[in-house]
């Protein structure tokens, strides 16, 4: 979607496929799209790439809202985006996590509960909040690793030249065969 968009308004994109956008989070020549989240390459006011994180996307999606609002109703702009930066917060293990909250830096169990009291809140509707809560404290209490994000191979890692060129090997049969992806 990215790269039919860039193509089709000639947008600057980065080299992750980013559609770099002006100060209004809109692309250059284009002011009724809006491009937010981890689709746009937006700048904080040192001129430095904001990054790739759920507080980015949330701020310039609330942002393009207010202002698509604002065009219907034949208002003023409102003026542009700037990024409120509330903090990080990274689990690092089981009940521990760091945080750093405006200004605050805690580690363990207190950040670990920070962070689940603030990804709850940030989920919508009251119902979801509870569920999640059950869910997550299921899968801790049981030690399930689903809930922690540790990947192994998936089945899209499948390199089907490896496999075939090994299968042809052993049949002894690879002059007569063409290996295409
Ligand atoms: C493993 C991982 C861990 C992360 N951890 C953190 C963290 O701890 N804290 C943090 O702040 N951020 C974290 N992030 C980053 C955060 O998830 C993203 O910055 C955020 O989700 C970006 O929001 P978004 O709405 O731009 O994109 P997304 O959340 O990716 O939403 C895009 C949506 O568009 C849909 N979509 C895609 N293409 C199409 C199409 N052609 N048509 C219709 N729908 C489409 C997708 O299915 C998806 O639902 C993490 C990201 C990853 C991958």
């Amino acid at each position: 979607m990215g790269k039919t968009l860039a193509k089709r308004t000639n947008a600057e994109t980065d080299k992750i496929g980013r559609i770099k956008v002006d100060p209004q989070l809109t692309i250059a020549g284009h002011p009724d799209i809006y491009v937010v989240g981890d689709l746009a390459l937006s700048l904080d006011s040192n001129g430095k790439p904001l990054p790739g994180l759920a507080q980015v996307a949330i701020q310039g999606g609330t942002y393009g809202a207010k202002a698509i609002v604002l065009k219907l109703q034949d208002k003023k702009e409102i003026s542009p985006f700037t990024y409120f930066d509330k903090g990080s917060l990274a689990v690092i293990g089981r009940w521990s996590a760091v945080a750093n909250v405006f200004g605050f830096h805690l580690s363990g169990l207190p950040a670990w509960l920070v962070w689940v009291f603030i990804h709850l809140m940030y989920i919508v509707q009251f119902q979801s909040r509870i569920l999640v809560f059950i869910q997550w404290a299921f899968e801790d209490l049981t030690f399930n690793l689903g809930a922690r994000l540790i990947t192994w191979t998936a089945a899209t890692d499948f390199n089907f030249n490896k496999e075939l060129s090994s299968v042809v090997s052993k049949s002894g049969a690879s002059d007569n065969v063409v290996l295409k992806a």
